[in-house]
């Protein structure tokens, strides 16, 4: 921004100057006052999350539900995680935000296991998975809350895989080693090389929504998708696909191999407190309807 303002200051007239300075000083005010709220936000417990399942192909069931985080924000109504985590992840506050919505998530987790098998997905900043405290924190959750580790999955994106650290890389090992899965997110988006496919365990491969919208009728969408599926088959890795919002796109990814989905089509986030009526319900892929299984 200073760089911008630089230029502005070079080109343009004094009015202008002082219109861009003006424009300038209100961004940085937002946000300041954006981090303070965040900031605050953990002790006034306004952060909630909300959890959409992840159907299993063969049996119609859900296998897993993902925690996704949202901030009741007391002036500006809920915000959504792309508009506060990217702030968070700049200073560091996702750290903290991050482990609430883990011990969060396993506490709820923990909960539902009389009404069935169930494993709860979180998603796992890279700054996270950096933070030396990662395991012991982790340890300390599964321990009070008493949620089997096989029950929790991390959501990872390619670019926290591709970053060569050591430390990173134990990391990973250490949680996998002691039984929690790892998902990679959003794949097929990042810049990055296939080589950490084969360095890393992986338990799920989530391919990226913007490859399941225009299924069956994207051609190209069609083949990535298929390829995807293929590649995952042969590394021995489950997939699940991402923003399945229609029948059709359920039938053809259950049609081509995908073993499971996630989507509008099945289901919106919810609170908590709908989850354990869902984990009756049994969905049937070739049926119109879903409301109706
Ligand atoms: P993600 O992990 O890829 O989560 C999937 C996103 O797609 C969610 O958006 C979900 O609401 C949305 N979605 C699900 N089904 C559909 C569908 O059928 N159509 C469409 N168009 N969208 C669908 P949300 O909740 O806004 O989360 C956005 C991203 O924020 C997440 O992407 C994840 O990267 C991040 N995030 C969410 N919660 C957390 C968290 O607790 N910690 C961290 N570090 N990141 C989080
Ligand atoms: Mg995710
Ligand atoms: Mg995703
Ligand atoms: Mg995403």
């Amino acid at each position: 921004h200073a760089d911008t303002a630089m230029y502005h200051a070079k080109s343009c007239g004094r009015d202008n100057c002082q219109f861009y300075s003006a424009a300038l000083t209100q961004r940085a005010q937002q946000r300041l006052t954006l981090e303070n709220n965040l900031r605050q936000a953990l002790e006034r417990g306004e952060f909630d999350l909300v959890y959409q399942p992840q159907i299993d192909v063969a049996s119609g069931r859900i296998r897993s539900v993902e925690a996704l985080i949202r901030w009741n924000h007391p002036a500006g109504g809920v915000i959504a995680p792309q508009d506060f985590i990217p702030l968070a992840e700049e200073n560091g506050l996702i750290v903290p935000i991050g482990e609430w919505a883990l011990r969060t998530a396993a506490t709820d987790a923990a909960r539902w296991q009389d009404g069935g098998r169930v494993c709860v997905a979180v998603n796992l900043s890279p700054v996270q998975l950096r933070a030396a405290d990662l395991v012991p924190t982790l340890v300390d959750i599964l321990r009070e809350t008493g949620l089997a580790p096989g029950l929790l999955e991390l959501e990872v994106t390619e670019g926290a895989l591709m970053e060569e650290r050591e430390a990173t890389h134990a990391t990973l090992e250490a949680l996998l080693a002691g039984g929690v899965q790892l998902a990679l997110d959003d794949f097929g988006t990042g810049y990055s090389s296939l080589g950490y496919l084969k360095r890393v365990p992986l338990s799920n491969l989530k391919i990226d929504q913007s490859f399941v919208h225009g299924l069956p009728h994207d051609r190209e969408n069609l083949a990535i998708v298929r390829t995807i599926l293929a590649l995952a088959k042969n590394l021995g890795f489950r997939t699940t696909a991402e923003g399945v919002e229609t029948a059709e796109q359920a039938t053809t990814l259950a049609g081509i191999g995908c073993d499971a989905l996630q989507g509008f089509y099945f289901s919106r986030p919810l609170p908590a407190g709908a989850i354990p009526a869902l984990l009756q319900r049994r969905w049937r892929l070739d049926e119109t309807d879903p409301g109706g299984g």
